[in-house]
């Protein structure tokens, strides 16, 4: 038994994180590609032109130039930041007084559940890491939902000045080439950016994530919804001028307990 619990096949998916890397060239690759088309291409010699143009296009440049320091920053935050790991032997607080490790009846399905002493299923256990599993934390994929959404925001705006100015002047095949590349793609990343926001606005003000919603749907009242405001402030924090940038106060990280990932209230009343 202890030689299977420490073979862990999830290893076998390591080399998977080289496609992570090769994402993020990607997204370099159609950054750079849609700067060209934006800031070389079109504004950029309207710009240097002078005139009454001129003013404009200072004025778009600025913009994008704003929302470009913004995507990349949000964009590095999301790849960067260590998500953190459930500290070794971690219970919940519920089964602090309950059974040992040792007795526990353990089901090798990895979301499997346990029975403590009074004979509820109060805790979870993950076999793919032999540890308890906190509630509402799954396991994912190598490229998560959020970064595809965030690589999606990286390409909306270009996107969206792109589009105003593609027609303006004679070009040469290879910029019509890039001038192709970057709509079409910046179309399929928008369109699909829209369903994102729609989808996570809902559910960040419901407080539920995208694994919860069927959970969800089956309840009355969803027992992490502690009201829109609220369940805001657990996602962005309390500090309302930092919800528009990827940080949190150091009061925020320490006095929001969602934030360290492994407790999370929940509403008194709620039905199940
Ligand atoms: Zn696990």
């Amino acid at each position: 038994m202890d030689c299977c619990r420490r073979v862990n096949p999830f290893r076998a998916c390591s080399p998977l994180r080289g496609l992570g890397y090769l994402m993020l060239a990607f997204v370099a690759a159609i950054v750079a590609v849609s700067y060209y088309a934006v800031v070389v291409y079109t504004w950029g010699p309207l710009l240097l032109g002078g005139g009454g143009a001129a003013a404009g296009a200072a004025a778009v440049l600025v913009a994008f130039h704003l929302l470009l320091a913004m995507i990349i920053w949000c964009y590095l935050m999301v790849v960067f930041t260590d998500p953190g790991a459930v500290p070794e032997n971690w219970r919940h607080a519920s089964e602090e007084d309950g059974i040992g490790v040792n007795t526990r009846t353990i089901s090798y399905n990895w979301d499997a559940t346990y029975p403590n002493p009074e004979g509820q299923s109060a805790q979870k256990y993950c076999s793919r890491c032999q540890n308890g599993k906190p509630p509402r934390c799954h396991h994912c994929s190598v490229y998560t939902f959020v970064e595809t959404v965030l690589d999606t925001l990286v390409l909306l705006p270009y996107f969206i000045e792109f589009f105003r100015d593609e027609s303006r002047r004679s070009s040469s095949p290879g910029d019509i080439a890039i001038l192709f590349v970057t709509f079409v793609l910046n179309l399929a990343f928008a369109l699909s950016l829209l369903c994102f926001i729609g989808m996570h606005a809902s559910l960040v003000t419901s407080n539920t994530t995208s694994i919860e919603v069927h959970e969800r749907r089956n309840s009355v009242s969803w027992k992490y919804d502690l009201g829109w405001r609220k369940n805001l402030e657990q996602v962005f924090g309390t500090k309302k001028l930092l919800w528009f940038l990827p940080l949190y106060s150091a009061e925020d990280l320490h006095n929001i307990g969602a934030l360290h990932g492994l407790e999370f209230p929940t509403r008194s009343d709620a039905v199940v």
